[in-house]
């Protein structure tokens, strides 16, 4: 007999890096221009058959108006299992708000033998690749790492790229933990965010051919 899985997964970033986009795009193949605005928290379901004994219920977690603070509450971080933390690579701001995000995620919620929430960083807007922060990109492998995500990938909302295989990648992380782990709040006062100095203006960013390249850590 197949077994459930109801797995928790929260879209994070700032405003307008494409959260929703994501979202639609994997659980209803589509893309607008024209999305209003997230109020308050949503969420949206995929039901995905893993595999002969497991299906995979994911509730993919949206936020808006929240974004602006760079912090959510509690109660949203709860239970989550896994986060997807989104960057928008045509505006360099949004980059250096993912570490607020991705330290906000870890004070707020961690998996039950404590370990950190899985996290996977998504550099979206990646068909706007000439307008975007390419020459910075290469370093997101190094930055990835060091920050305690578990992978990166360039993503497209508008042109379906790489959101199929992120997800696929953090739900895979998720199943290959522990299947009884559960999900506590952990003590907001061992926040420490990490030194940053990434300046991501300062730099030209003309055309770059290893923008192309696939993500290393994706495996096939
Ligand atoms: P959110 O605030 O993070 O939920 O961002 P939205 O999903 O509302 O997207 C903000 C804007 O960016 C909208 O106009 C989207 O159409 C656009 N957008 C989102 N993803 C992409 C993408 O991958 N490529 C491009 N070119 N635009 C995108
Ligand atoms: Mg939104």
């Amino acid at each position: 007999m197949q077994k459930e899985r109801l797995l928790k997964v929260l879209v994070i970033g700032d405003l307008g890096v494409g959260k929703t986009s994501i979202i639609k795009r994997y659980v209803h193949q589509i893309f607008s221009q024209h999305y209003r605005a997230t109020i308050g928290v949503d969420f949206a379901l995929k039901v995905l058959n893993w595999d002969h004994q497991t299906v995979v219920r994911l509730q993919l977690w949206d936020i808006a108006g929240q974004e602006r603070y760079g912090n959510m509450t509690r109660v949203y971080y709860r239970e989550a299992v896994g986060a997807l933390v989104v960057f928008d690579m045509t505006r360099a701001s949004t980059f250096q708000a993912v570490l607020k995000w991705k330290g906000d995620l870890d004070s707020k919620v961690a998996l039950g033998d404590g370990k950190p929430v899985p996290a996977v960083l998504l550099a979206n807007k990646c068909d706007q690749r000439r307008h975007g922060l390419c020459s910075k990109l290469p370093k997101l492998e190094t930055f990835s790492r060091d920050h305690g995500f578990i992978g990166w990938y360039e993503t497209s909302a508008k042109d379906n790229t790489n959101i199929d295989a992120a997800i696929m990648c953090l739900v895979e992380h998720i199943l290959a933990g522990d299947a009884d782990r559960t999900p506590m709040n952990s003590d907001p006062s061992l926040l420490i965010l990490p030194a940053f100095d990434y300046n991501l203006q300062e730099r030209s960013s003309p055309i770059c051919s290893s923008c192309t390249r696939l993500n290393p850590y994706h495996r096939d």
